[in-house]
């Protein structure tokens, strides 16, 4: 079997390792104040006008290969202010009803999908089928099958498709992976990832199983999952899994608490915690024989912080939603490789493994073999 880890040696015996290397993909352009022409520009609309939504048209300001191009919304008052306040001309403006028209409009590449995690799949066949790049948010989808379903959309409309993946272009947590890649900690033995904030308002969609897909393990946990994976740069064979709710009315349909362990080809372990129930729980925590990295908090919108055993991770702190998008802009437009990955597949992946904690859950912790 070729591990991740095999991989990104093979992509550097290529000669294909700069960008992996390199802090961000794409973030040596966008730092050197370089002006891209237009057609170097990836051009987004913003499906789903909410909080992090927000956050990213923010981000896209100081970006130099992506522009805030378009929107896509539910709530007509609010596309009419996100209009005025980010100067998006009418003919780029689309209800969900509407959005199929898409097709027809050339000065968007590609569709951002932002919305509660069970409309991403729909969302995202919607604008694969009108012929868009897309940008999805995690959890990809509510199950491996779905995310499927959506890899092969996108393969047969002959687009991209990304998953926000931003931790993937931060510098600190690109630190560690080269660490890790180098050697530098020696051969891998164990990760510990740790995901969770305590939640509030128990109307909102997430806490509602028809449009969050899970709960806490969909939302925060998929950080230690991802991490687990991009960090030791392994898939793992098995997963277990043990769930706790000390608060069945508030989670009766979504998970609340849960720990999971994971178990890699070279023998590397990795135990992981995701909890909507308590705060301050944002650690990465890698160890192999030679010494350890530490990143905490490891997932949060930064500054990240980190530090190894002989001393401190010093990497510049960055808006993370800025780099991604000038990143994925090289993805899309000038098929920049980069490792890890922030595909399809590498969402899929993810899905599967949650799949498989479910079914741990459901059978007692039992030990579930991966494909
Ligand atoms: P919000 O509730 O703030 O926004 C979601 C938006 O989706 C709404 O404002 C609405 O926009 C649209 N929407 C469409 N249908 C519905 C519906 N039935 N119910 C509610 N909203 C609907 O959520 P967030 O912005 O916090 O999260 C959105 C996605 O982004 C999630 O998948 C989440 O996991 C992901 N996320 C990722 C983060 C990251 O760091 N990568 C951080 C935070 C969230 P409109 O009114 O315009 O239609």
């Amino acid at each position: 079997m070729t591990t991740r880890r095999q991989f990104m040696f093979s992509l550097s015996v290529a000669g294909l390792s700069a960008p992996f290397l390199s802090p961000a993909a794409g973030a040596a352009v966008s730092s050197s104040g370089q002006a891209f022409p237009e057609e170097k520009v990836l051009r987004v609309a913003l499906l789903g006008l909410g909080s992090y939504a927000e956050r990213v048209a923010e981000a896209m300001k100081d970006c130099k290969r992506a522009r805030l191009a378009g929107l896509i919304s539910g709530t007509p008052a609010k596309a009419g202010q996100w209009k005025k306040k980010y100067g998006i001309p009418d003919r780029n403006v689309y209800s969900y009803e509407s959005f199929p028209q898409i097709r027809d409009n050339p000065d968007i590449d590609a569709v951002y999908v932002i919305t509660p995690n069970s409309l991403h799949h729909r969302f995202v066949l919607a604008a694969a089928a009108a012929g868009k790049h897309v940008i999805c948010e995690k959890p990809m989808a509510d199950n491996a099958r779905q995310a499927q379903e959506m890899i092969e959309a996108c393969r047969k409309a002959g687009v991209k498709l990304l998953l926000g993946y931003r931790m993937h272009f931060e510098p600190h947590t690109r630190e560690v992976i080269r660490m890790v890649q180098a050697g530098e900690l020696g051969r891998i033995k164990f990760f510990e990832g740790l995901a969770g904030f305590k939640i509030g308002d128990p109307a909102q969609w997430r806490l509602r199983k028809k449009l969050a897909g899970g709960g806490s393990m969909m939302d925060i946990g998929i950080y230690a999952l991802n991490a687990a994976r991009y960090t030791t740069g392994e898939e793992p064979l098995w997963v277990s899994a043990q769930e706790v709710k000390t608060d069945p009315v508030k989670f009766a349909e979504v998970d609340e608490t849960i720990t999971f362990q994971l178990g890699f080809p070279s023998g590397a372990i990795a135990s992981c915690l995701s909890t909507y129930n308590f705060n301050h729980l944002d650690k990465l925590f890698v160890v192999g024989e030679k010494g350890f990295a530490e990143l905490q908090p490891a997932y949060g919108y930064g500054p990240i912080e980190g530090h190894t055993d002989r001393g401190p991770i010093s990497q510049p702190v960055v808006t993370h939603q800025t780099l991604q998008l000038d990143g994925m802009a090289g993805i899309i437009l000038d098929n920049a490789p980069m490792q890890p990955a922030v595909d399809g597949e590498e969402g899929l992946r993810d899905m599967q493994i949650i799949d498989a904690i479910y079914e741990s859950i459901r059978k007692n912790g039992q030990q579930i073999r991966l494909r």
